[in-house]
């Protein structure tokens, strides 16, 4: 069956033909064409036509049908609403954006309006990757953001990012050619942009590669004024000047991203918090191959363990997690931003006696953003309010045991949002029940004693439950049936059953005893006593959940009264935990404080790959041995050679790791480090196959290798391990050898080169400030062990036949290996060997007489005639 054309509006004609409930299916479908429509009936979510096609594909659930439409059959598929999130899970992970079709009325309202009483539906919420809020559906340490995009000019681009689930919503500026960068550090799950753009090739490539998925929207939604008063409205302010100098592409992109929140939440007013501007370079940037390469956040196979994030994360909250994962993926550039975060983990490390105490407070402490994000858009039950109310006296108790003397800056600002919050502690733990329901609409969740009304309520609907015992004992005496019982149920409500045998005894008294059903097993009956209690009792009931629910509104009102100080205080919560989690690793692991400063310096002591270690600790085989790395002005350039699998990759990366710690403001795993603070950060390996973007081996290595060299500057760190290898050995020898030349004269950066053309070291000739660095190895009875220590000079061979060997290479093949090897090496001795032309001259960066005296020239300060002798002098310099 083919399933395009499954799905054609109707006219208004076909829908007038179709059932009632068909034709106001297709009435909401028509409004939302492009979503899975799950149309509440019952228990149950269905869809239909072409929905249901793909659905059950993607669920693997049978595919029905109900009726027809237009001569062929209705597909149907369903899903039960109690466990509805797992299968939105899976239809969310395959792409699909989901619409959820509820009851709007009650069918007692459908009623009232008379005629035909189908009861009204329309759709309630739409669910999209970016849009989660649900905890079963969203990851716990991660932030789950949406993003929009909207070109300014034609190099940069205005950001809004906002994770619903939290109310965290941010603004900021990057170029384009920055895209790329930006979407691996932030991973959004979902990227508004207007339709133009989403055509634009490089804005296209880049949400592809980063996996995301783009919702393009129409340009009128991003017209600036209507942006503008829609954001104004929203915080009911009259200008965003509190927000700090926001460009027009800013608001208007956070403008189309509230737009697309209310349209995809369907009216509910979600927890933003006010948008933060991010500034321009106060991060260090790390591009979304050096991500991939230094396997911050997933490993290269996808997998979390195995990943700097999972070997370092010791937090015990959600929030703290997020955190950290926050904080790895965008380290700072500013020495003095990263020492204040330094500061907070010495002092928790100075407290590490009490420090297990407070963790372990702080466990007890439930996600509070996310109940309040739930809460805020309708979606929180009970459990919400109490997760706050829990999360809010872990915060008061924090604050109760700290040490705070000597706490430093950062601490201190967040202690202060530890405290504040004693009136929602007391009401909600008036207010609250011990155990508590997950629905509202449950009731029961209001404690006794805290609504006099709601008190007297339940006693009367206890009552009457007391007193329909008592009727059943009157009706056993009174008939003569000792096993006569007052049933309920949902269809006829309270009845009165006997068994069949005995039912004579009741029929005997019609003006009593009313009969309602004759079953196989028994005869039921009611009596007008019996029908007032009822509804005695369901009255009381109603009116009891009617003023819980009223109690569960004002207590959701006060939260949202508060959101601003309540996200300071999650904030808090979140600081603590991290900076926590980074003492007790420090502390377990050994690591030490980093030095951060304005300098050049790379100067790392006894330094070592913290996942190769943390793999290596738990194997219980050798351990990990620490090297040095010192990539000071006359050794700025590392050319490191040496056997296959000696440790050269490790070594390249642990540096690079160690960076990426200090800078977040972490510990790193050395006896020492000393780094001149790092602006950006380039990872490259020679070999990274990328067939699904359609390059190949070789032509991913060198677009990833020309951004670098169009790209480090003076203060970058670029590590490259085995550049040119995936060419033929002359071309790529040459390629490695004028790229270490352009990092050594023209970039200028620190660097680290690891590489197999054991000529490149002739280099070390030629260029004053690069350093060859070999790993040590020692050759015993023909066997080669691996010492992983990094030491000056460079090696001979790569022992790759070594590797093969082990590897379990036939003998044969190793053997035939060897001898071919061998005549390659004595040709190369008849030929002489190779030889490279010497280099152009680097150029020259001592001194420049022209510049000096250009830039000692302060144009303010000069008489007319003292320009004009500046400008002779210049001249003559020239
Ligand atoms: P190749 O040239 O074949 O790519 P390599 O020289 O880059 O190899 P690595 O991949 O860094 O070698 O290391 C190989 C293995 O050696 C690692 O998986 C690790 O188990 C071990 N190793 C590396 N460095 C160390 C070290 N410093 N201490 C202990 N073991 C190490």
């Amino acid at each position: 069956m083919s399933t395009a054309d499954l799905f054609t509006p109707p006219t208004a004609a076909e829908a007038a033909k179709v059932t009632p409930m068909m034709g106001q299916y297709l009435a909401v479908k028509q409004k939302h064409p492009e979503l899975l429509l799950f149309y509440r009936m019952g228990d149950f979510y269905e869809l239909f036509f072409d929905d249901a096609v793909k659905a059950s594909a993607a669920l693997d659930i049978a595919l029905t049908k109900r009726g027809q439409h237009q001569g062929p059959d209705i597909p149907m598929c369903g899903v039960p609403v109690h466990a509805h999130t797992a299968y939105l899970a899976k239809l969310i992970k395959a792409g699909f954006r989901v619409a959820i079709c509820e009851q709007t009325e009650t069918p007692e309202e459908a009623k009232k309006r008379g005629g035909k009483t189908l009861v009204n539906r329309d759709v309630v919420r739409i669910i999209t990757p970016g849009t989660l809020t649900e905890d079963t559906l969203l990851e716990a340490g991660a932030n789950n953001f949406l993003i929009a995009l909207l070109a300014q000019g034609q190099n940069e681009i205005a950001l809004a990012c906002c994770d619903l689930s939290t109310g965290l919503f941010e603004l900021e500026t990057l170029s384009r050619a920055a895209l790329p960068a930006t979407l691996a550090r932030l991973s959004p799950r979902e990227a508004l942009l207007p339709e133009s753009m989403a055509q634009a090739e490089d804005v296209r490539l880049a949400l592809k590669e980063a996996g995301v998925a783009p919702t393009a929207r129409p340009l009128s939604l991003f017209d600036a004024n209507n942006c503008r008063e829609r954001l104004l409205k929203f915080y009911n302010l009259a200008t965003t000047d509190a927000w700090g100098q926001l460009s027009v592409g800013e608001v208007t992109a956070a403008g189309a991203l509230l737009d697309y929140i209310m349209l995809t939440q369907v009216g509910a007013r979600p927890a933003l918090l006010p948008p933060r501007r991010l500034l321009k370079g106060g991060r260090l940037e790390i591009d979304a191959a050096t991500r991939r390469n230094l396997e911050l956040m997933i490993t290269t196979s996808g997998e979390t363990s195995g990943s700097l994030l999972h070997t370092i994360d010791r937090t015990v909250t959600a929030a703290g997690a997020r955190l950290l994962t926050s904080r790895l993926t965008a380290p700072l550039t500013d020495p003095a931003e990263i020492n204040t975060r330094l500061d907070s983990v010495a002092y928790a490390l100075k407290q590490s006696v009490s420090l297990e105490g407070w963790r372990s407070i702080l466990k007890s402490a439930p996600d509070l953003e996310r109940a309040l994000s739930r809460l805020a858009l309708g979606r929180g039950g009970p459990r919400d309010l109490a997760s706050i109310r829990d999360a809010l006296i872990a915060a008061q108790r924090l604050s109760a045991q700290l040490q705070h003397n000597d706490m430093p800056a950062e601490l201190v600002d967040n202690a202060k949002h530890l405290v504040g919050h004693s009136n929602i502690i007391d009401e909600f733990t008036r207010a609250l029940a011990a155990e508590l329901p997950m629905l509202t609409r449950d009731g029961g969740f209001v404690a006794k004693d805290y609504s006099p009304q709601l008190d007297e309520l339940r006693s009367l609907r206890d009552e009457s439950r007391r007193v329909m015992a008592q009727l059943q004992m009157k009706y056993m005496s009174e008939s003569g049936v000792n096993t006569l019982k007052i049933k309920h149920n949902n269809i006829i409500g309270y009845h009165i059953e006997v068994p069949a045998a005995q039912a004579d005894k009741l029929l005997g008294k019609p003006e009593t005893y009313i009969h309602r059903q004759t079953m196989a097993t028994g005869v039921r009956f009611t009596t007008t006593e019996l029908a007032s209690l009822e509804r005695d009792i369901s009255s009381a009931a109603d009116r009891a959940l009617a003023v819980e629910l009223q109690i569960f509104e004002e207590l959701r009102q006060r939260l949202l009264e508060q959101q601003g100080a309540l996200a300071l205080t999650a904030l808090a919560l979140a600081t603590f935990d991290h900076t926590f989690a980074l003492a007790v690793l420090a502390e377990s692991e050994h690591w030490c404080r980093p030095l951060v400063d304005d300098s050049l310096a790379f100067d790392i002591k006894g330094g070592r790959h913290a996942v190769v270690e943390a793999v290596l600790k738990a194997r219980t085989g050798p351990a990990f041995v620490a090297n040095d790395c010192n990539l000071m002005a006359q050794q700025r350039l590392w050319l490191l050679t040496g056997p296959n699998m000696a440790g050269k990759s490790t070594f390249l990366r642990q540096n690079a790791l160690i960076v990426v710690l200090a800078q977040m403001g972490a510990y790193v795993p050395a006896s020492s480090a000393h780094i001149g603070v790092v602006d950006r950060l380039f990872s490259r390996v020679g070999a990274a196959d990328d067939l699904a973007r359609g390059r190949s081996t070789f032509m991913v290595e060198m677009v990833e290798t020309a951004t670098i060299l169009n790209m480090a500057t003076a203060r970058s760190l670029v590590i490259l391990d085995e550049i040119g290898r995936g060419t033929a050995t002359f071309d790529g020898l040459s390629i490695a050898w004028a790229v270490a030349e352009h990092l050594h004269n023209t970039s200028q950066c620190r660097g680290l080169f690891a590489t197999h053309y054991h000529e490149l070291t002739k280099l070390a000739e030629q260029l004053s400030q690069l350093y060859c660095a070999t790993m040590r190895i020692k050759e015993w009875e023909g066997e080669v062990v691996f010492l992983h220590e990094v030491m000056a000079g460079s090696a001979e061979r790569s022992y790759g036949l070594h590797v093969a060997q082990i590897a379990g290479l036939p003998m044969p093949v190793i053997q035939r290996a060897e001898q071919i090897l061998l005549a390659l090496e004595n040709e190369k001795k008849a030929q002489g060997g190779s030889n490279i032309p010497a280099p152009a001259p680097a150029p020259v960066i001592m001194a420049n007489p022209l510049k000096e005296a250009l830039s000692a020239i302060n144009p303010d300060a000069l008489s007319p005639r003292d320009a004009l002798d500046a400008l002779y002098k210049l001249k003559a310099l020239a």
